[in-house]
């Protein structure tokens, strides 16, 4: 059961080798559903379901801005449902994915609503160990992004309520507020849509800041080392750079747009989850309690260095085999 989105990947039209790859899948037996109704029908066994041309939308936009494709706890619900008719076990990895997308764009409300979308996956995930004790259940993150916080606003960390009820009131993403943006001429227009699905009235020195980095790609500050413009560029003076009226401003803090090197909760339920030490643990260790969950026994291939650099060779046709064989990390 594969789920998601990404149909440039499959299109004839989209692919540089030209391959239908949507009919190579129907022709291997997978039934294709392209939209939340065709999969709500299929009972399908063997599923390939994709939703949009590139990502996912963002939940935010799938909820307000109508951006389509099911709910990541429908295709969660659907593809368990499927799966546990499977005799021999299975694997199912459910993925909210475009946190890590919203947090390098510093898009606090986009983030949450993903996060909101991810826990409502997890309750379906949950319920179903309930129903199947024999089932285990890891949730974890392969890192944290952008070191994102919503503070509180007034004088008390703790009054974050009037936080929240500012960021829950936008309706769009950033993505889809910078697809907007682009078509603007006036700064006029910037201050006008950022407010439309903001709430937000950003000031004009503001407005040029956004204008800048929509134009011409430009940081908002010498200090932010962040890539992904003109999103955190709008962020910066969403969240209060260069000025902002207090009453409206979001108290939001994002210390990078990059990756961020914190340690990330694990968390587990069901079968065989006491084996799991309440501890710091490296990620490669979730590896095991998954294959002992599922009774596997599985042992990392090992081949020697000559026998790396042939294949390697042979494989890219280039002199690069050498540096490309030690990069694999051969042993020798
Ligand atoms: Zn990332």
């Amino acid at each position: 059961v594969l789920l998601g989105g990404g149909a440039r990947h499959f299109l004839a039209t989209r692919r540089d080798d030209g391959r239908d790859l949507f009919a190579d899948y129907a022709a291997g037996g997978y039934a294709v559903v392209r939209t939340a109704d065709e999969l709500a029908r299929s009972n399908a066994s063997r599923l390939l379901g994709v939703f949009s041309a590139d990502h996912m939308p963002f939940e935010l936009d799938r909820t307000r801005q109508n951006a389509g494709g099911p709910s990541l706890a429908t295709m969660a619900a659907h593809a368990l449902g499927v799966l546990s008719g499977s005799e021999r076990g299975f694997v199912l990895q459910i993925e909210a994915g475009r946190v890590d997308h919203a947090n390098h764009k510093n898009d606090m409300a986009a983030s949450l609503h993903d996060m909101m979308a991810a826990d409502e996956a997890l309750a379906v995930a949950l319920r179903y160990v309930d129903a199947h004790p024999d089932t285990l259940l890891l949730m974890a993150s392969d890192h944290a992004t952008g070191g994102g916080v919503a503070y509180g606003v007034g004088t008390f960390y703790r009054n974050s309520t009037n936080a929240l009820e500012r960021i829950e009131a936008h309706d769009a993403s950033f993505d889809h507020i910078v697809a907007q943006l682009r078509r603007t001429r006036t700064r006029g227009e910037i201050i006008e849509i950022v407010r439309a699905h903001t709430g937000v009235e950003v000031l004009p020195n503001q407005a040029e800041i956004v204008e800048r980095a929509l134009r011409d790609g430009i940081r908002a500050s010498i200090h932010m080392a962040y890539n992904d413009q003109p999103h955190n560029s709008l962020a910066h003076v969403l969240y209060g750079g260069a000025g902002g009226r207090l009453p409206e401003r979001l108290n939001v803090n994002f210390s990078t747009g990059q990756h961020s090197a914190g340690v990330v909760p694990v968390a587990a339920y069901g079968a065989g989850s006491s084996e799991l030490a309440l501890d710091m643990i490296d990620n490669t260790a979730l590896f095991g309690y998954m294959l002992s969950a599922l009774g596997a026994e599985h042992e990392n291939p090992v081949m020697s260095e000559e026998a790396a650099r042939q294949q390697v060779g042979e494989a890219t046709g280039t002199r690069e085999a050498d540096s490309l064989a030690l990069a694999y990390g051969v042993h020798s």
